[in-house]
């Protein structure tokens, strides 16, 4: 199965896929392109989206079962197949002086 994938490391958050296609794209939280949508991915409107991206950061991912599978591996932090559980726990009140004994 086709899918349409944003790919984060190179998206610029240009926003032209957002303005052409507001259907299939939206910004995230990270302020990157993302597709909010898998309906109807072969419209004239995502074909002119992805041949306007200026980074090429729009593709199809052929034979993608699922969104693991059409993820572009771009490893951010905010990725939507990141798992927070792998991260560390950040304690925001540690005090470094207070621990060493
Ligand atoms: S057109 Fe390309 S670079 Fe611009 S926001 Fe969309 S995906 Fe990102």
């Amino acid at each position: 199965m086709k899918k349409l994938y944003v790919n984060k490391e190179a998206c610029i958050g240009c926003g032209v896929c957002v303005a052409t296609d507001p259907e299939h794209f939206d910004f995230g939280d990270d302020g990157f392109s993302e597709v909010i949508s898998q309906d109807n991915i072969d419209t004239e409107n995502v074909k002119i989206a992805m041949s306007s991206c200026p980074t090429n950061a729009i593709n199809y991912a052929e034979g993608a079962e699922d969104e693991e599978d059409a993820c572009a591996g771009c490893d951010k932090k905010e990725c939507c197949h990141h798992n927070e559980e792998d991260d560390l726990e950040i304690d925001s009140d540690f005090n470094p002086s207070e621990s060493a004994a």
